[in-house]
């Protein structure tokens, strides 16, 4: 257990599956979090419910718009005096191969995938305190190539270059930015691919472990870097895969 006591977190995606997990984790650890969602605003209200509603409150934006990142941050800023996590882990997937992309799925992509957390990065700059994390959450995608995923994919390439990036400027803040990259966990975004006869049991055996990956294996990689004991490393990738494709 990492001690978070007198933290400040921000989760996107938190409403649901690895950013359901990582806001709880952080929550249990003593952090007050911030729970951002895009549709579900019922289940975003049972993570706040479970964390506590003196220290966790719910925030929307949708982050296909242009002004995400002024209307979360925006929210954050009323309730807390600074961050100390933030964890960009809102992402939406697509599988329609090369061929089956049109040029609005593939910008809606880039949009929530890749200019959000850009811009949430950037608008949380003020926020962020000396010793503070930024994590972002990438893939598996970036690592073995998964052509039906090709543009998700991609914008998970981006995600890896910003935070190797990202780390060698805000070292100077002692702000340690790092990205970690999850095989295939089960939540709501896996479902249907995971639903076909024979997916699951293939899936989980991509990994040294022979099962499919937990939210909560996700989450605890997050509070491991979120902790004290990680301040010394950024610009890190944390294979977070259960040893896939090895
Ligand atoms: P998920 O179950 O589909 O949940 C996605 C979360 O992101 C939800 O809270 C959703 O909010 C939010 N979100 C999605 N699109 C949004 C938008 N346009 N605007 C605002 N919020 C939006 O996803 P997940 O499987 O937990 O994935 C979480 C992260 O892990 C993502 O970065 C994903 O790429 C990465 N990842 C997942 C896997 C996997 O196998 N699951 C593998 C590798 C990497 P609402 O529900 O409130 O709309």
């Amino acid at each position: 257990m990492a001690d978070l006591a007198g933290k400040t977190a921000l989760v996107t995606g938190a409403s649901r599956g690895i950013g359901r997990a990582i806001a709880l984790r952080l929550g249990r650890d003593g952090a007050r979090v911030a729970v951002h969602y895009g549709n579900n605003e019922a289940a975003a209200k049972e993570v706040v419910a479970e964390i506590g509603e003196d220290r966790a409150f719910a925030v929307r934006s949708e982050l296909s718009a242009p002004d995400a990142a002024e209307v979360l941050l925006g929210r954050v800023e009323e309730e807390f005096d600074g961050l100390d996590i933030l964890v960009n882990n809102a992402a939406t997937v697509s599988y329609s191969g090369l061929e089956g992309t049109t040029p609005e799925e593939f910008d809606r992509v880039v949009a929530v995938n890749v200019r959000a957390p850009f811009f949430i990065i950037q608008r949380a700059l003020p926020l962020l305190r000396e010793g503070s994390r930024i994590i972002n959450i990438s893939s598996m995608a970036t690592r073995v190539a998964m052509p039906r995923f090709v543009t998700y994919a991609l914008t998970k390439g981006a995600v890896d270059v910003l935070g190797r990036t990202l780390a060698a400027e805000l070292g100077a803040r002692g702000i340690t930015v790092n990205t970690v990259a999850p095989g295939v966990v089960e939540t709501d975004s896996t479902a249907a691919v995971l639903a076909a006869p024979g997916r699951k049991e293939a899936a989980a055996a991509r990994s040294a472990f022979g099962r499919l990956g937990r939210p909560e294996d996700i989450a605890d990689i997050v509070a491991l870097i979120a902790s004290d004991d990680a301040r010394w490393v950024t610009a890190g990738w944390i294979d977070a895969t259960g040893g896939s494709n090895l």
